[in-house]
């Protein structure tokens, strides 16, 4: 587990200013919520804690460390998107087990972490399918224990649920819930929902076109007038 620190990050696509000027931390282990209308800046600023996209000015902080110079794949932070982006050609098991293979765990302990991480998501019966043989709710839950197999320090999560019918939406947000109350992990979560919002956020922060409007603790946050 690990904060994470945005000092003063501006970021500007040629004559677009996209943020400017963003400001946060966000402590150990807390569930954050980046929220806003369509291009506020809020996937800036989590490609940004991710190491996707590079600042303009400005530096950010993972568990205490300038990882402005740090790479991606260096950073401890696990991405999800909103188009769960699995291997086609690999099943449940080894898109799991994919982010481990790369970082050399051995093979036993590889199989301990994939059970585990499928049963916390109830997806042990899939394992062995291809994505293409999937709904998508249960896409996004394999697209979620890709993430979670690794043990990130941080994990950021843009739209995970805007492609899901309500009623899977619902239930899982409800379980993106439990799931972070379980293991704990810092989170940064990216909607435009505002119920998601509400009832994932630890502390809310409010974007509009590329800056901070408003930083609260989300019953504050929405029952101003
Ligand atoms: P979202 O729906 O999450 O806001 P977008 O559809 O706006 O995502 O953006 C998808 C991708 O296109 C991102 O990688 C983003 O950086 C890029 N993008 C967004 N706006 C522009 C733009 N005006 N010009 C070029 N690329 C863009
Ligand atoms: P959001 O995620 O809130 O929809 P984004 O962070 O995707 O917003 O975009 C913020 C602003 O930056 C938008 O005006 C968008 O068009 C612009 N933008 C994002 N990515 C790019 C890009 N790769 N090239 C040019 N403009 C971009």
């Amino acid at each position: 587990m690990a904060n994470v620190r945005l000092e003063n990050i501006t970021r500007r696509y040629h004559t677009t200013l996209a943020i400017e000027e963003i400001n946060f931390e966000v402590p150990d282990g807390e569930f954050w919520v980046l929220v806003g209308p369509s291009g506020c800046g809020k996937s800036t600023i989590l490609r940004t804690i991710a190491g996707l996209e590079t600042a303009t000015s400005g530096n950010v902080y993972i568990d205490n460390t300038l990882v402005n110079e740090i790479p991606a794949r260096k950073r401890d932070v696990a991405m999800v998107f909103q188009n769960y982006a699995l291997y086609p050609h690999l099943s449940v098991a080894e898109n799991l087990a994919f982010g481990l293979k790369m970082r050399g765990v051995d093979p036993t302990k590889t199989q301990e972490i994939i059970q585990k991480v499928a049963q916390s998501l109830s997806i042990e019966h899939l394992l062995n399918r291809k994505p293409k043989q999937l709904s998508g709710g249960q896409q996004q839950r394999v697209a979620l224990g890709r993430a979670i197999a690794r043990e990130p320090k941080v994990f950021l999560l843009d739209e995970p649920l805007s492609n899901l019918d309500a009623q899977l939406r619902d239930d899982t947000r409800a379980e993106l819930k439990q799931l972070h109350q379980r293991l704990g992990i810092t989170t940064i979560y990216v909607t435009h929902d505002q119920v998601e919002a509400m009832t994932l956020a630890d502390k809310l922060v409010i974007l509009h076109q590329g800056k901070i409007q408003q930083i609260g603790d989300p019953q504050r946050v929405y029952s101003r007038p």
